[in-house]
């Protein structure tokens, strides 16, 4: 038996591969558990079928769904995306494909447990306890491991809000979860609930078919809407009648139809409560730097901050991570990764960041990247990266008909141009 020290990574979307191929590349033993079907996580479109339950849908991916940032930010930052793909805002197949491709490439296959469900973490002596379920031949197993990567995805778990008379309302309800084709609204008046990057492009998707939509946030600036007449911005809700709402300012709306963009909860029903972690919220903790376990610095959480650029994110994370359970690098005490955590929340939650998006970068991810690299010693992101994230920035809102039909194209580490 090989004397390497194992990882367990928990999933094998984008998070999991990177977590995948950047452990082998450490020279540790690794295997990543799917349970579902393929790898490639969100990125997987599937059709529902009749009576599933939220929980059981795998992705949220929806029918012609294209990208928000371009190809050029959505790779990793050792693989790129076919050279022939002429676009910048690609189709969520050329994102799958791209995956796919990524895991063929770095000869992750083999370490890959496709329909394996982990459904148990729990610490062992100096490492830990997994309990997997073979989804296809319906047995159970139990495996030791030295480190966790934690890589679950948080894009499946709706979050409703808590509204008032939302009981009372007659009509039909979904999450954005569940939303997968425009058709289903042809001649319904629709409320879209939510500002969001999901709420926007829906808004967007399904205007041609359905009477009229309603688009109710609390955007700080209205994204521009004129160039589709049937849509009209609500504020926030105030209460749900039986056929419709009354917005805070009073106005009021008849729909037969909502849409609930309003987000995801951050889940991890394996985690044993011996595992050092606490989710309060969206607000997983303690955890330094984000993602790595305070109190069994052996496991890590991928992928929890948001308003990122995910792939060059999540491949950062891991090779922060990997720095020390490789043992390159040595960790702080527990006291001062406490501290240090304390002090980035306190000014987090001092300028009105709440738990549901505690992990919220926005503009503070350069700092964030930066950091990661120079703590952990680790190649940093290109500046490319971060020049083209801020030309990108709020686009979607913003420049809502048109910015998809913009191209880049990356001169060097430190340059891009905008070709069309
Ligand atoms: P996921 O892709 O969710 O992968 C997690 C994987 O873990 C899944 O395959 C799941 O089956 C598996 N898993 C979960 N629990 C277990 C378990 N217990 N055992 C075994 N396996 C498990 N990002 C962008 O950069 N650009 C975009 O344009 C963009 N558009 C998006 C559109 C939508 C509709 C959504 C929902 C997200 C979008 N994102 C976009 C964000 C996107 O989710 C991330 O880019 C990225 O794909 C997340 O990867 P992940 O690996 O963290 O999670």
């Amino acid at each position: 038996m090989s004397s390497k020290k194992r990882v367990c990574i928990i999933g094998a979307g984008m998070a999991g591969l990177t977590a995948l191929k950047n452990t082998l590349e450490h020279d540790l033993a690794a295997v990543a558990y799917e349970r579902h079907t393929a790898v490639g996580g969100t990125w997987i479109y599937m059709e529902r079928k009749a009576g599933e339950s939220e929980e059981d849908v795998h992705s949220s991916m929806y029918q012609g769904l294209h990208t928000n940032l371009p190809k050029e930010l959505m790779g990793f930052p050792d693989y790129d995306f076919d050279t022939n793909i002429e676009e910048s805002f690609i189709s969520s197949e050329l994102v799958l494909e791209y995956l796919q491709n990524y895991a063929e490439h770095f000869k992750l296959t083999p370490h890959i447990k496709l329909e394996h469900e982990i459904i148990r973490v729990r610490p062992r002596n100096e490492g830990w306890e997994v309990i997997v379920h073979d989804l296809k031949s319906d047995k159970y197993f139990v495996e030791f491991f030295d480190f966790v990567l934690v890589c679950n995805g948080h894009f499946t778990t709706p979050m409703y809000p808590a509204t008032e008379g939302l009981d009372s309302y007659q009509g039909q309800r979904l999450h954005s979860h569940l939303y997968r084709t425009p058709d289903i609204f042809k001649g319904h008046n629709v409320l879209v609930i939510g500002g969001g990057p999901s709420g926007i492009d829906i808004v967007h998707h399904i205007h041609q078919h359905a009477e009229h939509v309603y688009f109710s946030h609390h955007l700080e600036t209205e994204p521009r809407t004129d160039f589709m007449p049937n849509v009209t911005q609500k504020t926030d809700i105030q209460r749900f009648t039986a056929d419709g709402a009354i917005f805070k300012d009073e106005s009021s709306a008849s729909f037969s139809f909502v849409i609930f963009c309003t987000g995801y909860k951050y889940t991890f029903p394996f985690l044993s409560v011996d595992c050092g972690l606490n989710v309060d919220v969206n607000w997983v903790h303690p955890l330094y730097k984000h993602c790595l376990n305070i109190n069994k610095p052996s496991m890590a959480m991928i992928g929890l901050p948001h308003q990122i650029c995910p792939a060059q994110l999540f491949d950062l994370q891991v090779r922060f991570v990997l720095a020390y359970f490789a043992g390159r690098k040595e960790l702080p005490s527990r006291a001062d990764m406490l501290a240090e955590m304390e002090t980035d929340m306190q000014e987090r939650w001092a300028s009105g960041v709440s738990k549901r998006v505690a992990h919220k970068m926005g503009v503070k991810q350069f700092d964030y990247y930066e950091d990661l690299a120079v703590t952990a010693g680790i190649t940093k992101l290109k500046p490319v990266i971060g020049k083209m994230m801020k030309a990108c920035s709020k686009k979607y809102i913003f420049e809502l008909d048109t910015y998809r039909q913009k191209r880049f194209k990356v001169v060097d580490d430190e340059n891009f141009v905008q070709i069309v």
